[in-house]
């Protein structure tokens, strides 16, 4: 098997499977017990959150541990939402691309009185400082703009927008799920008031997560009940998950430096091969992207067909996002860059890892090539193109 999903999650690490363990076995006290048995599952829990702060540049009381990247979504922006609101401040500001846990926690808060703007994404599927700055308004009370997006892997200028952000004294907020472990990261420095990110998408185990948010914005609890997390997210940890998640964002972000231009480099094999297929197109920007994110619109075939004849080859892709594989409707993300829905239902997105080897990325290239060829004969829609009755949308 070939495994090219890994923006829909990863394998775990060695590393973080052993940190984990102690806490699935001999230590699994509760760290709430007052007891030496219960200290001692707190004391990993606490040296979890030191971890884990200083990977992303800030201090651990500025760290809460939730259940994975929707959770902290959720969280940080009804925080942000109902601070504002308290000011009669009921403006946010988000993008067209952002991940269903952004978009749909907005549409709440739209039920709820608020106003949101969703700024527009360029063709190369970035939004610009700029067009925040032009959307702020006095009752703008949050900006949440992700840092790299998890269909077609774009580099959002999240440094930018936080001054923007800072100079009108809105909290700013980014999903960081795709980039943490994978992309330099440090709060502090960035200006970044709110940070969700998730384990499993840096080979740490499912179901857990972390939301840093600032010291001097008050966090407002989701999930109601015990004092844990100074009260702000109540339930008795997920220890081993969370001693896990602190050994895989270490590891990922000593490797970072080594491991993401080897990445990047299979990354542009797979995207040259793939481009000499004709009527085809890379989405999003060719250099601010991911590592590891190669995605693709062909003309002429149907995403879900190409996957499943991809999978019958040993290749795990996906056509967009896990979380909109299952419904029909085209991805909002190719849609919000400007492709035409029947293009956007030809995309196939490959998300590499370290482990990717070259000699998967090249039969990636061929399995590919040859089922959008296979494709294409067989689909009426795609002779049209080829007898005139329907215009190409790309080049050859
Ligand atoms: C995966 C993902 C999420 C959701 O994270 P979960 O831990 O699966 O809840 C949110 N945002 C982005 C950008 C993601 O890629």
């Amino acid at each position: 098997m070939i495994y090219a999903d890994n923006a829909a999650t990863t394998k775990m690490s060695r590393k973080a499977v052993e940190a984990m363990l102690p806490y699935m076995t001999e230590q699994y006290g509760n760290p709430s017990s007052l007891y030496s048995f219960g200290q001692k599952a707190k004391e990993a829990l606490e040296d979890a959150r030191e971890r884990v702060a200083r990977c992303l540049g800030c201090d651990k009381g500025e760290i809460t541990f939730t259940s994975g990247g929707s959770e902290s979504d959720n969280q940080a922006i009804r925080t942000a939402a109902h601070l504002g609101a308290r000011k009669n401040k009921k403006h946010i500001i988000s993008t067209a691309f952002e991940h269903h846990a952004v978009l749909h926690t907005l549409d709440r808060l739209k039920r709820e009185g608020f106003e949101v703007t969703l700024l527009d994404v360029n063709k190369n599927g970035i939004v610009s400082a700029r067009q925040v700055e032009e959307a702020i308004r006095e009752d703008t009370c949050l900006v949440t703009v992700m840092y790299a997006n998890n269909e077609i892997g774009t580099i959002q200028p999240i440094e930018e927008i936080a001054r923007v952000c800072h100079e009108k004294n809105v909290i700013f907020h980014t999903d960081a799920v795709q980039a943490a472990g994978h992309l330099p990261i440090s709060v502090h420095e960035q200006g970044i008031d709110m940070l969700s990110l998730s384990a499993h998408k840096f080979h740490g185990p499912k179901g857990v997560g972390a939301l840093y948010v600032r010291r001097g914005i008050p966090l407002e609890g989701l999930i109601l009940g015990g004092a844990q997390e100074k009260g702000k997210r109540a339930g008795t940890e997920n220890l081993a998950s969370i001693a896990g998640m602190a050994a895989a964002l270490e590891e990922s972000c000593t490797n970072m430096a080594s491991a993401a231009p080897k990445v990047a480099a299979l990354r542009d094999r797979i995207i040259e091969g793939l481009d000499r297929i004709p009527y085809g197109e890379l989405n999003g920007d060719r250099i601010r992207r991911l590592p590891g994110n190669v995605s693709f619109c062909f003309e002429g075939i149907e995403g879900e067909s190409l996957l499943l004849l991809l999978d019958d080859k040993g290749i795990c892709a996906s056509s967009g996002s896990a979380c909109t594989s299952g419904s029909l409707d085209p991805s909002h993300v190719l849609l919000a860059i400007g492709r035409p829905h029947e293009v956007a239902h030809g995309s196939l997105r490959l998300t590499l890892s370290e482990e990717t080897t070259q000699e998967e990325a090249d039969a990636i290239i061929r399995a590919v090539t040859e089922t959008v060829t296979y494709l294409r004969n067989m689909s009426p829609f795609w002779r049209d193109l080829n007898t005139g009755k329907r215009k190409h949308v790309f080049a050859e």
